[in-house]
């Protein structure tokens, strides 16, 4: 099984770049962020402070996650329900970087990513794929770009989606997400060491898709 492992900040484009890349090369898409954020939606659903890690860590049992492939989209299903659009909204978005820094939330996440792996050709991307969930891919890309280039693209794409947003609002967003996940105790955000390192700053996301697959398609050869 091909395994690609690509972490980066959030806003370089991961999801988009890594999801178009695995379709052209025929392979599974993970995102592993939209399952941490599904982690985050269950326990603001359990009306849990998302600091308490004793109590967040006392309901991961009952945790049910699935990634379902339905019309070659990915959609993320919590305990049964189809959460793909809520998982996206501003409070679950700042409440997933608290819940991804328990180590139980990750233990439990990550044993399902390796699993997910085990079976399939596969393009995982977040944040540890490279460093602790898959350390032993077969390819690893570090995907980044500036936090102000990020916050332009977040802020646009907000805003095609009719949704309302605030420029300063995103880069500030960014910014403390960022920090959030460099300064984790456990699986900080840092490039593998055997890594390959592509900054989209300053190419668009066609180029950007066409060098993910090439530097793929380089490796694996
Ligand atoms: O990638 P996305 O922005 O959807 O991820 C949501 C949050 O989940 C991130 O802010 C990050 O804190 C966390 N995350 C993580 N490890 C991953 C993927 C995401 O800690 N592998």
């Amino acid at each position: 099984m091909i395994n690609v492992a690509i972490d980066g900040p959030s806003g370089a484009g991961k999801s988009s770049i890594s999801r178009e890349a695995a379709k052209r090369l025929g392979y599974i898409y993970v995102d592993t962020g939209a399952m941490y954020r599904a982690a985050a939606l269950f326990v603001m659903q359990h009306r849990i402070d998302p600091n308490d890690a004793e109590k967040v860590g006392s309901i991961l049992p009952m945790l049910d996650i699935e990634l379902r492939y339905e019309d070659g989209e990915q959609k993320v299903y919590l305990c049964g329900e189809n959460v793909s659009r809520v998982i996206r909204t501003r409070e679950v978005t700042r409440c997933a970087p608290i819940v991804s820094a328990i180590p139980k939330v990750r233990q439990c996440l990550s044993d399902m990513q390796q699993e997910m792996a085990q079976n399939n050709n596969i393009i995982m991307d977040g944040r540890d794929i490279g460093t602790v969930v898959l350390p032993h891919a077969d390819v690893k890309i570090f995907l980044t770009a500036s936090a102000e280039v990020r916050a332009q693209r977040r802020y646009k794409e907000m805003l095609e989606k009719g949704m309302e947003a605030n420029y300063e609002d995103v880069l500030a967003d960014i910014k403390e997400r960022d920090y959030y996940d460099e300064h984790k105790p456990i699986s900080p955000l840092r490039p593998a060491r055997d890594s390959i390192l592509i900054d989209t700053s300053e190419i668009d996301y066609e180029h950007s898709v066409q060098l993910v697959v090439d530097t793929i398609q380089s490796c694996i050869r």
